[in-house]
């Protein structure tokens, strides 16, 4: 049922704009407004904070469903969820009240700011500070690569707090777009997902009330860790949804299109393509459904099946998608047609939230 609800939906309110979003490099307006209306935005924001407290698979379905029409409008619940899992996971209530309240409402956004330009698949490695200032902490520094920067209200940013522990000295805040030193970088050009805004933000001596720490100190880089371990499953979903588009797509053009005077579906080449394309992603979606289930018990293999789930399933989009686009022939290298745009936006599933290989290192050393 939540699946039909929210197909239907996606099809009527978001499709029709994601080609448009795309060419323009816009963020989904339409999209945010319709799943707004619909409390499909942040759907994992438990209801006793005014939220839908969708478990990981219904949030899993949604994420699909609306990556099966449009990429870069689905990064709207994942990003809220991966934004707002740190307060979450290790906030305390007062946190959790006063930012899970609004975000469930749809009254403000949430972004997720660990990267920097000298940290990426190493973000330990990370300089932005917080220095402790009586009541208060002192924020300096710059986060990269952020998703919905500029959009959201709320940014939980990861920073120093000891830089002799590595790790250990890190610590996590919420962080306000209208705190005074907070500032964005133009959006980046990207290749695909063009729709969702991706910027640089910038911290200038952000002064921020003690409280808004997340957690306890040194706790920060484990919270995000562990927000991660979570999230990749709907970064697996997003993946999962564009190879379906994909495969949706391609599977009735080849059953108009003629050559040799016949459909080109009737041709056997063609057929193992398909039968392929939609083994990959039956594989693809079981491993995400049980990596969602672990996220929901809170398995100990998580770490494992979250990594597990995430690479393969973007390994997958990439793969049908590129089929995708070869089923379709020369059409399918022009974006007159949705094929070209899954493939592009395909391609950062396998680069966010840790590049696959990064993936293959999480899974190497938490071995089943
Ligand atoms: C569109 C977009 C949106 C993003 N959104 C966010 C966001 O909202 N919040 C956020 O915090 N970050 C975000 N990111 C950042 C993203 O998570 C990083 O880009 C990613 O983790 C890789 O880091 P990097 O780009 O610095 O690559 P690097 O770490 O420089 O990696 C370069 C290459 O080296 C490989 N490599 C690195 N180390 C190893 C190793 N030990 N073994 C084998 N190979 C290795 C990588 O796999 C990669 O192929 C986003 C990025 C993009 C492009």
């Amino acid at each position: 049922m939540l699946r039909d609800a929210i197909r239907s939906l996606a099809e009527a309110k978001i499709a029709p704009y994601a080609a448009a979003v795309d060419e323009d490099a816009r963020f989904p307006q339409e999209a945010l407004e319709a799943l707004v209306a619909n409390d499909l935005h942040a759907v994992h924001v438990p209801e006793e904070y005014g939220g839908a407290g969708a478990d990981a698979l219904a949030t899993v379905i949604v994420i699909e469903e609306v990556a099966r029409v449009c990429a870069s409008s689905s990064l709207i619940p994942a990003v809220n969820k991966l934004g707002s899992l740190p307060v979450i996971l290790s906030g305390s209530e007062e946190l959790k009240k006063k930012y899970m309240t609004p975000l469930a409402k749809g009254d403000g956004m949430f972004s997720y700011c660990l990267s920097e330009p000298d940290a990426g698949s190493d973000a330990a490695g990370m300089k932005t500070k917080a220095v402790r200032d009586g009541d208060h902490y002192v924020l300096n520094g710059v986060k990269r690569w952020i998703t919905n920067a500029g959009v959201s209200d709320y940014y939980t940013v990861m920073a120093v707090t000891d830089p002799t522990k590595r790790s250990k000295g890190i610590s996590a805040f919420v962080v306000e777009r209208s705190d005074e030193g907070v500032s964005f970088g133009a959006p980046e050009k990207k290749l695909g997902i063009k729709g969702s805004p991706t910027r640089e933000v910038y911290l200038d001596n952000v002064r921020i009330p003690a409280d808004r720490m997340i957690g306890e100190e040194g706790t920060g880089f484990a919270t995000a860790m562990q927000t991660l371990d979570h999230t990749r499953i709907t970064i697996a979903a997003q993946a999962l949804g564009i190879a379906q588009g994909a495969l949706d797509y391609a599977k009735g053009y080849v059953q108009e299109r003629k050559q040799f005077g016949k459909p080109i579906a009737d041709f056997q080449g063609i057929q193992f393509m398909l039968a392929d394309m939609a083994m990959k992603i039956s594989a693809a979606r079981a491993l995400t459904y049980q990596a969602a289930a672990a996220s929901e018990r809170g398995d100990a293999d998580l770490t494992y099946q979250g990594a597990a789930a995430k690479c393969f399933a973007s390994d997958v989009a990439m793969e049908v998608t590129t089929d995708a686009v070869q089923l379709l022939g020369g059409y399918g290298y022009t974006r007159d047609y949705p094929v070209e745009r899954m493939m592009r936006d395909a391609k950062i599933t396998q680069i966010y939230e840790g590049t696959n290989q990064v993936q293959r290192i999480v899974m190497a050393r938490n071995l089943p």
